[in-house]
């Protein structure tokens, strides 16, 4: 992604709707998206004696934190869904990119006088 604005300035508007195409087309697979964050942490559980209690806790688990806006509660991750977490994560911040450039590129026919 390097187009700046002055890349869309300099840009015909059939270049900017041809433009707009074709990110529209990268955002193909919108439904497996998320926007969070994925962490690591050891956790103490509450045994009497155990090792956790002075040195290191158990784990490391992987906790899922949605984005700030929702509750922004973390949950717990089990290890087999972690890669699919990732995906989704990699996925969400891609459609987040596109969607940004497409925003763009309509601001610059808005400025144009040529959005419809
Ligand atoms: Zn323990």
């Amino acid at each position: 992604m390097s187009n700046h604005k002055n890349d869309l300035a300099s840009m015909s508007v059939r270049q900017l709707i041809a433009r707009r195409r074709a990110l529209a087309a990268r955002l193909a697979d919108v439904q497996e998206v998320l926007s969070g964050s994925l962490a690591e942490q050891a956790r103490r559980c509450s045994k009497a004696g155990c090792r956790c209690a002075t040195g290191e806790g158990h784990g490391p688990y992987s906790y899922f934190t949605p984005r700030a806006g929702g509750r922004g509660r973390s949950r717990y991750v089990p290890s087999g869904l972690v890669e699919v977490v990732r995906r989704y994560l990699q996925h969400g911040e891609a459609a987040e990119a596109v969607l940004a450039e497409i925003s763009a590129v309509n601001a610059e026919l808005l400025a144009r006088r040529e959005l419809r």
